[in-house]
């Protein structure tokens, strides 16, 4: 058998459903999504091995408009270096909206990939009553860039997500695979555990999440049949820990519950879960804090 092996980066604008896709295409949680932009902080791998393919599918955090701090500055270096040394792009736009954000990834790939194939990939069809739009709104696209072939998709239902992994497989060079088989992302358990619990803050805190909070697993061990897990959500200001804590305490339990039911069916194993708020000034205007909590431009 000879193997075949390679790297796709999944791009777009925040929130058009790259997670999700990447998600659905492992049958795994691996991503964390929400109706929130900027959902995705890291650069996540999820590996995939089918037949004689190991496809490496890159998450990217999305491109940024405002480059205010040093978070915002670590997530735009993360989009555009996230396409050096991928064989396919998968580019998400969300079918019959186009965004300056849409722009921006468009110049992005015109100046960043310029030798890489780009398959375009329109989600959210789901959504889309009016079916007899969606031609014309593709040949739209299709002027603006050249690609190696165009689906209609709905991450969220699955839909058509075979065709495109068949033309994604199809792209990836001859190679040894890079990782086992049976491994599905470079992440460890800490770090998967870390965002689930930022996704069940983000899902409950709704508008009222601080926008620089970060959760940080600071105990994990395993016993019999039990996994200990302790996790501190770092927060800016005071206040900011109150809301997270919520009226008696009420925020935080729900938060830890639906935290603790993700994790487990992740692990699959019995997850006792403890959760702290601690307050940390001005973080995410400090490089350095950042890089102690995890965002360091290797990621
Ligand atoms: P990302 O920022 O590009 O990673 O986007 P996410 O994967 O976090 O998705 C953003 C939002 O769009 C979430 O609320 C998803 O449930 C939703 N979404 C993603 N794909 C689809 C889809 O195919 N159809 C519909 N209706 N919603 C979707
Ligand atoms: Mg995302």
């Amino acid at each position: 058998m000879t193997e075949r092996c390679g790297y796709a980066a999944i791009v777009g604008r925040p929130n058009v459903g790259k997670s999700t896709l990447l998600n659905h295409l492992l049958g795994q949680k691996l991503s964390i999504t929400s109706r929130k932009p900027q959902t995705t902080r890291h650069r996540l791998l999820g590996i995939k091995t089918e037949g004689d393919t190991q496809v490496i599918y890159v998450d990217t955090p999305g491109v940024h408009q405002r480059q205010h701090n040093a978070m915002n500055r670590y997530l735009n270096r993360a989009a555009s270096s996230s396409l050096i040394g991928v064989d396919v792009v998968v580019w998400l736009v969300e079918a019959l909206k186009w965004t300056s954000e849409d722009e921006q990834v468009l110049q992005l790939l015109t100046h960043h990939a310029t030798e890489i194939p780009v398959i375009l990939a329109v989600n959210k069809v789901d959504q889309v009553t009016d079916r007899e739009r969606l031609l014309p709104f593709l040949s739209e696209i299709q002027e603006k860039f050249s690609f190696q072939e165009i689906f209609p998709i709905s991450a969220l239902r699955g839909s058509n997500l075979a065709e495109l992994e068949k033309s994604v497989a199809k792209l990836v060079p001859e190679a040894a695979w890079f990782f086992p088989e049976d491994q599905w992302t470079d992440r460890s358990e800490r770090f998967l555990v870390a965002e689930i619990v930022r996704e069940k803050l983000i899902r409950r805190l709704g508008a009222e999440l601080p926008y620089r909070l970060t959760v940080q697993v600071e105990h994990f061990a395993n016993e019999d049949n039990l996994t200990h897990i302790s996790a501190v959500i770092w927060v800016e200001r005071d206040s900011q820990k109150g809301i997270v804590i919520g009226k008696q305490g009420k925020m935080l339990k729900q938060v830890g519950t639906d935290a603790r039911q993700d994790i487990a069916v992740l692990l699959d194993r019995k997850i006792f879960l403890q959760l702290w708020v601690k307050v940390r000034a001005g973080w995410s205007d400090d490089e350095r804090a950042l890089r102690q909590l995890g965002y360091s431009d290797e990621d």
